[in-house]
């Protein structure tokens, strides 16, 4: 009776740590598009929701990986 009534509690607290976890990462991120405006390519620059200063740093960051064009070229691709 005891081992039973001080297993039951931990059980459920991992399993429902680990489906929120995951339906976190599924229903908040989103893939957000960026475009290099030198060759046109188009790809997925950083993730929203994000906190704006996240989200001006990384585009500050970003550098087109297909011909290396800088930030400055690259736009938001709605
Ligand atoms: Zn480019």
């Amino acid at each position: 009776m005891q081992k039973d009534s001080e297993q039951l509690p931990s059980d459920p607290v991992s399993t429902t740590d680990i489906v929120m976890e995951v339906g976190c990462i599924d229903k908040s991120t989103n893939p957000q598009h960026v475009r290099c405006a030198d060759c046109g390519h188009v790809w997925i620059g950083l993730y929203l929701p994000q906190p704006i200063s996240t989200a001006a740093k990384i585009m500050k960051n970003l550098c087109c990986p297909m011909c290396g064009a800088g930030a400055k070229r690259i736009m938001v691709h709605l």
